[in-house]
Order: C-alpha cells, then sequence, then structure tokens
C-alpha cells in the first residue's frame, strides 16, 4: 500500500514538474517574442518592400526571394525553393461600373473583379439586373426571367455567427459558383455582393471557379454599401439597366516556388512538423493580414527557436505556400512532394486568418493525437488562449491528413478579419504588431510542446 502510494506520489510529482517546466518555456519562448521578435519588421517588408503579391506577379516573384534571405539569415539548417506551376491571372485595367437610371442619370459603383473571371472586353456588359438572396431563388426564376440579365447575389454574411468564418464559408458559395450558376440560366454577367462584415465603399475581390458545362461570363464584387444602394434602386424600380467593364485575364501559368526552411531534429530527425502561411495575396492590397502574417508567424517560430538555442528532437519546418488564393497549387505541390517521398509529417499548423490576437488552436487527427494536445489548454490559459478545439487545418496543409499528419490552425479573434479580408484595406497599418507577435509566440509554444512529446 505504502509502496504504491509512493510510485504514485513520485509519478504526480514528475507531471507537476514537466507542466512547471513546459510553461516555464513558454513564457520564455513568449517572452522573447514580445521584446526580440522580428514578425513586424517582416511583414513590413512584405507589405511595402515588396507590396501586393498575386500569383505570377513580379512582386509575387520578388516575395520569394525575400522570404528565402529572411530564412537564410536564421542561420537554420536549410532553406530550399520548391517549384510548382501557377496560374496568372491579371486583372488590368481599373473596373468601371454604374447604374443608369430611367431619368438618364448614372450612378458610379464601387466593384472589383472576381479571381480568375474573364473580363468584359472594351464594350463591357450593360444590361437589366435581377436580384437574388440565394440559389432557391435564382433556381425558381430560371431561364425565362434570367437570360440576357445580369444576376446579382444579395447575400449578406450572417452576422449572428460568432465565428465569422462560418458566415464567409455559407456566403462564400455565392463568390465561387454564383456565376456558373447564373450562366447555366443565360445570364450575361454576375455581380456578388461583397464577403464583408461591414458596410462601406471598398469591394472584396476573392477566386470564383467556372463551371466548363456553362458559358463562361464575366464576374465581379460590388461594395457592401454599393450592394444596398442597387437594391434600393432595383426595388424602386428607378433603375434601368447596370453597366460594368473589366479588363481581367488568365494567361498561360507560370513557374513560382513555395519557400521553405528546415531546423533538422536532433533526435527524430524523419518526423516533420510544419508550420506555414501563403505568400501570395489578392492584388488590391499589401496582404498584410491575408496572409503576411501567418508567413512571418510561421519565420518567427524558427527565429525563436535560433534565439534561444532550442534544439528540437523532431524537424521543424516554416513553410511560405504559394498560389492560395487562386489555385492552391504551391499547398498541392508540398503534399505531393511529401508523399513521393515518403516523408513522415506527425504534425502541421496552418496561420491563415489574420494577424489578430490569439484565442485558441483548432485540431483535427487521430483521437490520441487531438486528447494530448488538449490535455496541454492549461499552459495557454495565462496568455488568454482557451480555445483549443476539435477541428482544423487550413488550405494549404489540408491534404497532408492522407498522410495520417495531424492538423492545426492558430485561431485568432475572428470579429475584424472579414472588415479588411481581400479589400484595398487590408494593409500593413490594419496589424497590430503586439497582436501579431503574441499569436505568433502561441503558434512556437504549441510547436515546442508538439516537438518535445511527439503525438
Ligand atoms: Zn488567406
Amino acid at each position: 500500500m505504502i509502496k504504491i502510494s509512493v510510485t504514485l506520489l513520485t509519478f504526480l510529482f514528475s507531471m507537476a514538474v514537466k507542466a512547471q517546466d513546459d510553461s516555464t518555456m513558454i513564457k520564455k519562448i513568449t517572452d522573447d517574442v514580445l521584446t526580440n521578435g522580428k514578425a513586424y519588421e517582416y511583414l513590413r517588408v512584405l507589405c511595402k518592400d515588396v507590396g501586393p503579391r498575386l500569383s505570377g506577379s513580379p512582386q509575387a516573384a520578388k516575395a520569394v526571394n525575400v522570404t528565402k534571405k529572411m530564412m537564410e539569415d536564421l542561420k537554420v539548417d536549410k532553406v530550399w525553393l520548391q517549384e510548382c506551376m501557377v496560374p496568372h491571372w491579371v486583372r488590368g485595367k481599373k473596373e468601371e461600373a454604374k447604374i443608369i437610371f430611367k431619368d438618364g442619370k448614372t450612378y458610379k459603383l464601387d466593384v472589383t473583379a472576381l479571381g480568375n473571371s474573364i473580363g468584359t472586353g472594351d464594350k463591357g456588359v450593360k444590361a437589366n439586373v435581377i436580384e437574388v438572396k440565394n440559389f432557391d431563388e435564382l433556381n425558381k426564376l430560371g431561364e425565362k426571367v434570367i437570360k440576357g440579365n445580369i444576376v446579382f447575389y444579395n447575400f449578406p454574411m450572417n452576422p449572428t455567427y460568432i465565428n465569422t468564418f462560418r458566415a464567409y464559408g455559407e456566403s462564400g458559395r455565392y463568390r465561387f459558383n454564383g456565376p456558373s450558376q447564373a450562366a447555366k440560366y443565360g445570364a450575361v454577367g454576375c455581380i456578388v455582393r461583397s464577403l464583408a462584415s461591414n458596410v462601406n465603399d471598398y469591394p472584396h475581390t476573392g477566386v470564383m471557379g467556372y463551371n466548363d458545362s456553362f458559358p463562361k461570363i464575366p464576374a465581379v464584387a460590388i461594395s457592401t454599401l454599393d450592394a444596398n444602394y442597387l437594391s434600393t434602386a432595383l426595388k424602386n424600380k428607378t433603375e434601368k439597366q447596370v453597366f460594368f467593364r473589366t479588363n481581367c485575364q488568365m494567361l498561360d501559368s507560370v513557374k513560382s516556388y513555395n519557400v521553405i526552411g528546415e531546423i533538422r531534429g536532433t533526435e527524430f530527425p524523419d518526423e516533420i512538423i510544419t508550420v506555414g502561411g501563403h505568400l501570395d495575396s489578392w492584388d488590391l492590397a499589401e496582404g498584410a493580414h491575408d496572409d503576411g502574417s501567418g508567413c512571418v508567424q510561421s519565420i518567427e517560430v524558427l527565429r525563436v527557436f535560433q534565439a534561444l538555442g532550442i534544439k528540437p528532437k523532431r524537424t521543424i519546418r516554416a513553410v511560405m505556400f504559394m498560389n492560395e488564393e487562386n489555385g492552391g497549387k504551391g499547398g498541392d505541390k508540398y503534399y505531393e512532394e511529401a508523399k513521393a517521398k515518403g516523408e513522415k509529417h506527425i504534425f502541421a499548423m496552418e496561420s491563415d486568418e489574420g494577424g489578430f490576437t490569439p484565442r485558441g488552436f483548432g485540431v483535427s487527427g487521430n483521437k490520441e493525437a487531438v486528447a494530448k494536445i488538449m490535455s496541454w489548454a492549461n499552459l495557454f490559459r495565462p496568455y488568454g488562449v482557451n480555445d483549443i478545439h476539435e477541428g482544423g487545418g487550413g488550405a494549404d496543409i489540408g491534404d497532408l491528413k492522407n498522410l495520417g499528419t495531424v492538423l492545426s490552425n492558430i485561431y485568432p479573434d475572428s470579429q475584424r478579419y472579414f472588415d479588411i479580408h481581400h479589400a484595398a484595406t487590408d494593409t500593413f497599418e490594419a496589424v497590430s504588431e503586439r497582436e501579431l507577435k503574441l499569436a505568433a509566440a502561441m503558434m512556437a509554444s504549441m510547436i515546442y510542446l508538439v516537438d518535445k512529446y511527439g503525438l
């Protein structure tokens, strides 16, 4: 009896010491990132010295070189480029759009072409507008009403969802599939209410995709303010037609790269832990929150390991994925190569939800691994990170689940993300240095624990 108690006590004591060690280490990591971290300066370089980084653009190519150099300067074990072919879509001249009223007056609308859309040509598109709230309404109207007209999807993000990504997912269907669904009934153009949680003049772009069974029609996003204005004009029947002109086109695919930096593991170098964000961004702004933040936070993870002399047991990789926004070719390539080489990817984390205050992590994978990660919850509470939940991952790392990889994402506060997401307002100034760094520190801490204990 006494023997059992002593064993139990020793065990409990060793657990307590471990937890103490871990919380001390997490504090050390966080203190260093908040004091000496370079994530914010890296972000300034990406936003101000490089700028918008749409796949195939000269800035995307520059971003590859710049982030490669950042990681080389950290003197990590290896930095390399992973080649991939990416779509090369260009916006061309700025879009024009207006309502033409029955009395001959016009009203300028703020629109932006959707990514991967065809352009209208010089003549533009001029037609009547049919407003629908959703696909059900569209299907009910059918060809008889839709043919020869512009379809306007006016589906707002649902403000009652506290996790704004849920609302984005719900509304996103109209941006991605809406144009082809409208073309199915003979529409000649498509206008989509911007996926934005606020009402203002800034249209939000984003990717759309054509269904090859239907004609390709040009598609634009309209600012939320102008979506409301257009809707009112339609209700009052004061409008005659809407005109828009876009000059975008899809060019031939071009060669680009994922950028990868690695600290090699000392005990289990074949077990790979990936942390990443995507290097490409939309072209309307600097891609600061989306996803410059995720990139520089991932580089920061390498920096703090190097700065504190943490020699990981497992291999830690920071990956700047190319082409998340309008093709996902970088993520595809990373997965294909991992699979072809038979690499053992035990854990992958993506940061692609903005550089805001960290609230938690999403985690997906085998039960034991998820339970293990959740058992660390108390270590994160002192930092306001209280929400480790099941269900995690990201667009660039998603396929790794086929290799049995445990997937995760840093989950920041989401209330302001869709104010600026894919709009001209996603600039460096919209990112708080402190929030960006705190999230980076939490990411590094999670990676530290995964490396220490394995999954
Ligand atoms: Zn993104």
